[in-house]
């Protein structure tokens, strides 16, 4: 886009405030901005008269359709489209579109996850208007984002419960706030999401059946260079990539995402995308649209986009940071600032957000548990699967004093000066360049490295957001019960304290050592290794009763919740196993057998006229002795796979699938990666590492 393009087509296909302002008759405006503003509820009255704006707009965009824009629990997003089309009698047609089809739409819901909350014959599912996000038109329809729920008001998606955890987050912080003076009118979160992506070509990923059926490699021996040269992180970005990449840019900003930061990967091929942070719910919303845009227009380029975790073994795989902060009124609550009052309220906001964090390190450890993230967490080019947090050097030795008077069990006043005006103004220069950690403080925001690429990143914020407004909580009721006592002091008591108790979840070290994770053994800080054995403490009591306390999940919802992703973590790992038997038995046992067979030709025609090629010779053999071992092996991965299914309660198929059949799963892999090295090129049926990660 041309540079005078970029700020007149900068959100123009999203119905914006400017939109609403200019098409809306004032009182409609207003009502509809305390909707947005305070969550007041919306009637019926104002929706119709939105709703005829939003069509008008739409229309004069080229839009056709509409459609509820919502997100189920696969973490996609889902859509159905509903032409504006309202025939009349005289054979011409109306284009109309009623309040009520845009607060409330009523799609089939039986076809979604729903983790055992809504049986299929009472599948009715609501989506429901969220106006905090706007609406926006793609390839003709008019999306509206909505959050997706059951007749009987149970959640269905994941941007439900993400409203729900920042509406108690906001309570608590206002209370807190309070305490300190301030009286905010809005207290969000913010959310800034760096994406990873691969790109290969479009042919190569067609004649991948793994790629197009689970979105990674299931086979592949090493290629013959990976990123060891350490050449690609930054490098030049080669020009389809290039106009891949501006392709992208100019669709996002016309959707009114501030996309803003492009970049090459440490893996070859590899590709980041980071936005400007936004309100946390929109970020979500945006990084979704982000995603669908990534694969589509690399079409266009004749590139295929891979958003998994772990597209090829043997190089990083990709993954999501999430940057976190809270913002009241445009306050950054993660700033330290540069006076003492503030410095005392960060510090608070920092101590709760500590404890947040350890109390529910297992749920944070959840949150972004998924079989392809499993592929990278502990794999020396993610964090552990150990959760801890960064604090940097500005920070730590302030905490570590804070921690050390207390055990002089000193009360004076000087404590104060001690520990809060010693927090410095270098902090905002003082960035974070310890990439091992999952959690780090990166100088006035928190970025949680531990999330998949393709994940929905409601999931961890709901945790988080939950988590701290708990801390919040407990804050205030700290101060309350000690009414009689100067704030100041209780403050920093309380500061000191929670930096204390909850001092084992602190580490700036080297998170990729093993030394690490001994020594977390040793402070008692859980190492959740996988999927299997993270999902299960969605459904701990203290878990479930933490969701309930503020009104994020019912007890129903948070099991159903675990049911959906434990399921969908066997039903992956199902597709996994019958991709592998798929290619090995239509594939690769038949290229296999063909280079043999081929050989034996060689051979035989050889003798014939007096040669015996000892290469032909041991080749032949090789190759026989590996398809009989592949032979062996898929038929043990497929009677495996049979008994996985066979599990019932989905804790056990979890753990059956993790403990049986990837193992089975990886000596597949093993041999046919093997014989890959010693079959012919012309033979072998998939594109190689070596192809797929370096083109030109
Ligand atoms: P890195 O050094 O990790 O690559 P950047 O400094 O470029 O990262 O920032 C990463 C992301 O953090 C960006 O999306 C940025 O907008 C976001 N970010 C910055 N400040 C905040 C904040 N206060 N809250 C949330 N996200 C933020
Ligand atoms: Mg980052």
């Amino acid at each position: 886009m041309a540079t005078d393009k970029v700020s007149t087509e900068y959100g123009s296909l999203v119905f914006t405030d400017a939109d609403m302002q200019e098409r809306l008759p004032k009182p409609v405006y207003k009502e509809l901005r305390q909707t947005i503003d305070d969550g007041k509820p919306i009637d019926l009255g104002i929706a119709n008269a939105v709703a005829h704006a939003m069509k008008e707009w739409a229309l004069e965009h080229g839009a056709t359709h509409f459609t509820h824009w919502f997100q189920p629990l696969t973490g996609i997003t889902s859509e159905k489209h509903d032409a504006f089309i309202n025939p009349k009698d005289d054979g011409t047609v109306l284009m109309a579109f009623s309040g009520k089809e845009l607060v409330q739409g009523e799609p089939d819901a039986s076809s979604f996850p729903s983790g055992g909350l809504r049986a299929t014959f009472e599948a009715r599912g609501y989506t429901v208007w969220d106006p905090m996000s706007p609406a926006f038109i793609k390839d003709e329809v008019l999306c509206i984002p909505t959050a997706f729920i059951s007749y009987t008001g149970e959640a269905l998606d994941k941007k439900t419960p993400l409203l729900r955890s920042e509406v108690a987050l906001e309570e608590q912080a206002k209370r807190m706030l309070k305490l300190f003076g301030k009286e905010p009118r809005r207290v969000v979160t913010t959310c800034g999401p760096e994406q990873e992506y691969f790109l290969i070509k479009e042919e190569d990923y067609e004649a991948r059946p793994d790629l197009i059926l689970t979105g990674r490699t299931l086979f592949g021996c090493p290629p013959a260079k990976g990123q060891e040269l350490e050449e690609h992180y930054f490098g030049a970005i080669r020009p389809t990539v290039n106009a891949f990449m501006k392709e992208v840019d100019d669709e996002l900003w016309k959707l009114g995402i501030p996309a803003k930061t492009k970049h090459n990967e440490v893996a070859p091929s590899q590709h980041e995308l980071a936005p400007i942070f936004e309100q946390g719910s929109l970020a979500v919303d945006d990084n979704l649209l982000t995603m669908e845009k990534l694969k589509l227009l690399a079409t266009h380029h004749g590139l295929a986009c891979l958003e998994h975790e772990k597209p090829f073994d043997y190089v990083n795989g990709s993954g999501k940071h999430d940057n976190w902060s809270l913002s009241a009124d445009g306050e950054n609550l993660l700033e330290p600032g540069a006076n003492p009052e503030d410095n005392l309220q960060f510090l608070v906001v920092l101590a709760c957000l500590v404890a947040a964090v350890d109390e529910h390190a297992d749920l944070m450890r959840a949150s972004v548990a998924s079989a392809g993230n499993d592929h990278r967490l502990g794999a020396n080019e993610a964090p552990p699967a150990i959760i801890s947090i960064f604090l940097g050097d500005a920070l730590s030795p302030v905490v570590d004093a804070l921690i050390k008077k207390e055990r002089a069990e000193s009360q004076s006043r000087e404590e104060i000066d001690l520990g809060v005006p010693a927090i410095p103004n270098v902090l905002r220069d003082n960035t974070d360049r310890n990439r091992t950690s999952p959690f780090a403080f990166t100088g006035n925001k928190f970025e949680f490295r531990m999330c998949g690429s393709q994940q929905n990143l409601s999931d961890p914020n709901v945790v988080l957001n939950t988590a701290v407004a708990e801390q919040f909580d407990r804050f205030v009721q700290y101060v309350a019960d000690r009414s009689d006592e100067d704030f100041t002091k209780v403050a920093v008591r309380f500061v000191r304290h929670t930096f204390r108790d909850h001092q084992r979840v602190l580490f700036d070290g080297n998170g990729y050592s093993e030394d690490w994770e001994k020594e977390a053994e040793k402070r008692g800080l859980p190492n959740l290794k996988s999927t299997a054995d993270a999902l299960p403490c969605l459904v701990k009591p203290e878990n479930i009763a933490l969701f309930e306390k503020y009104g994020v999940l019912t007890e129903s919802e948070s099991r159903a919740r675990y049911i959906s992703a434990a399921e969908q973590y066997a039903k992956l790992l199902n597709i996994e196993a019958n991709t592998m038997s798929y290619m090995v038995r239509h594939m690769y046992l038949p290229a296999l057998i063909d280079y043999s067979g081929d050989l034996a030709t060689a051979i035989a025609t050889k003798k014939e006229i007096g040669i015996t090629g000892k290469a032909e010779q041991d080749l032949t053999q090789q190759i026989t002795d590996g398809i009989d071992k592949i032979y062996e092996t898929v038929d043990l991965l497929e009677k495996k796979n049979a008994e996985a299914q066979a599990v019932e309660d989905c804790g056990e198929q979890d753990t059956f699938y993790h403990e049986e059949v990837i193992p089975v799963m990886d000596d597949l892999r093993a041999v046919v990666d093997a014989m890959e090295r010693l079959c012919g090129h012309d033979w072998w049926p998939v594109p190689s590492y070596n192809r797929m990660l370096f083109w030109v």
